[in-house]
């Protein structure tokens, strides 16, 4: 019999990636959804997976799903996931995106011991300590979100250390793709790219800002990697590569043959109160240990992304 999986966040950009890579390899794919999904456009990903309404800030209902379900592998993606929104909300975000994480692992040491846990960690743990970053990199979270994230983080070790049980965590680069969701900066970029009319102007915070932005799909492979090791550890993930904000304009309005300047307006709205300014992984372990490695570059991903909004955008108006 295939393994089972249960993944919270299932309508997020990396839970449809995943749920299609396990369900590719023979698993049995549970998923968490809210009933207020913010995610619906992502639902047509989901016809193979079982799906159970619920809510990670929920105890109960987790409990009773971890022992119904008694997964072989559980993935932790759900999260109050952006950093902006973050610092609008941070008693919310340390609720979903921190407390969260000890309310599963509670659920797993009562109930499923033997479930393998993955979360979902992030390279904004490490704040601004210049890159490359590595697993031995200090850690200084710099929003809400990050602090929340390094919570879940200690949690998920100690739970290794103290029970014995299988956690993993995954402290990935940013990753995108055409699931990405339009608060993010690449993917609101590239359907600005897609859709606009000449007078629009794209808003934006700083471009300054460098991130390692890799192809979302190759990340969660790497998730599915970690817990097949014999021994549960963390891993950083990324490209090793680093870019501006604006360069990924640069690249995204090349595809159209447009010049980024004539459409860009710095807007003090989308300044955070703290930002990180560089990050750029040090992926050295997880090529060495998961033999895990991404193909696709910085500039095939911002091409797949706009072709991909291009798309949309046409069948929109086709279908008008
Ligand atoms: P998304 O923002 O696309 O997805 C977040 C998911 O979490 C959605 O399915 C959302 O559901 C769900 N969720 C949020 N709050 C709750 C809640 N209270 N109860 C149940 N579900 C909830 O994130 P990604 O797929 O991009 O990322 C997956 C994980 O990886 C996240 O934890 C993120 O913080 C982390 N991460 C992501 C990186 C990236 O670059 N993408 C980098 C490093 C870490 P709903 O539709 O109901 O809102």
């Amino acid at each position: 019999m295939g393994k089972r999986a249960l993944i919270t966040g299932v309508d997020g950009q990396d839970g449809t990636y995943l749920s299609e890579l396990l369900l590719s390899k023979g698993y049995e794919v549970h998923g968490l959804i809210r009933r207020s999904s913010n995610h619906k456009e992502n639902h047509k990903y989901l016809k193979d997976v079982v799906l159970h309404y619920g809510d990670i800030c929920t105890e109960n209902h987790l409990c009773y799903l971890i022992n119904d379900l008694k997964p072989d592998e559980l993935y932790n993606l759900a999260a109050q996931s952006d950093v902006a929104v973050s610092f609008q909300i941070p008693e919310y975000t340390g609720e979903a995106t921190g407390l969260s994480v000890t309310r599963i692992l509670e659920a797993i040491r009562y109930f499923s011991p033997n479930t393998k846990f993955y979360q979902a960690s992030t390279s904004e743990l490490f704040g601004n300590i210049p890159g490359p970053q590595n697993e031995d990199t200090r850690m200084i979270p710099s929003s809400p979100y990050a602090a929340a994230k390094h919570y879940a983080y200690e949690m998920t070790r100690i739970y290794r250390w103290s029970y014995g049980i299988f956690t993993c965590n995954g402290i990935l680069m940013n990753h995108e793709s055409p699931r990405r969701g339009l608060n993010f900066v690449t993917r609101k970029v590239t359907h600005f790219v897609a859709n606009m009319k000449p007078m629009d102007r794209l808003h934006l915070g700083s471009l300054d800002a460098k991130r390692d932005w890799g192809y979302a799909p190759e990340y969660c492979e790497s998730m599915w990697l970690m817990l097949q090791q014999e021994k549960p550890d963390d891993y950083v993930i990324g490209t090793g590569e680093t870019h501006t904000i604006r360069e990924l304009l640069f690249e995204a309005f090349s595809q159209v043959g447009l010049d980024c300047h004539d459409y860009v307006e710095i807007d003090q709205k989308f300044v955070r109160p703290l930002d990180v300014f560089e990050l750029r992984a040090d992926a050295s372990k997880a090529r060495k240990i998961l033999n895990w490695k991404p193909k696709v570059t910085f500039k095939e991903l911002i091409r797949i992304m706009v072709q991909s909004d291009l798309m949309e955008a046409q069948k929109f108006v086709t279908n008008k």
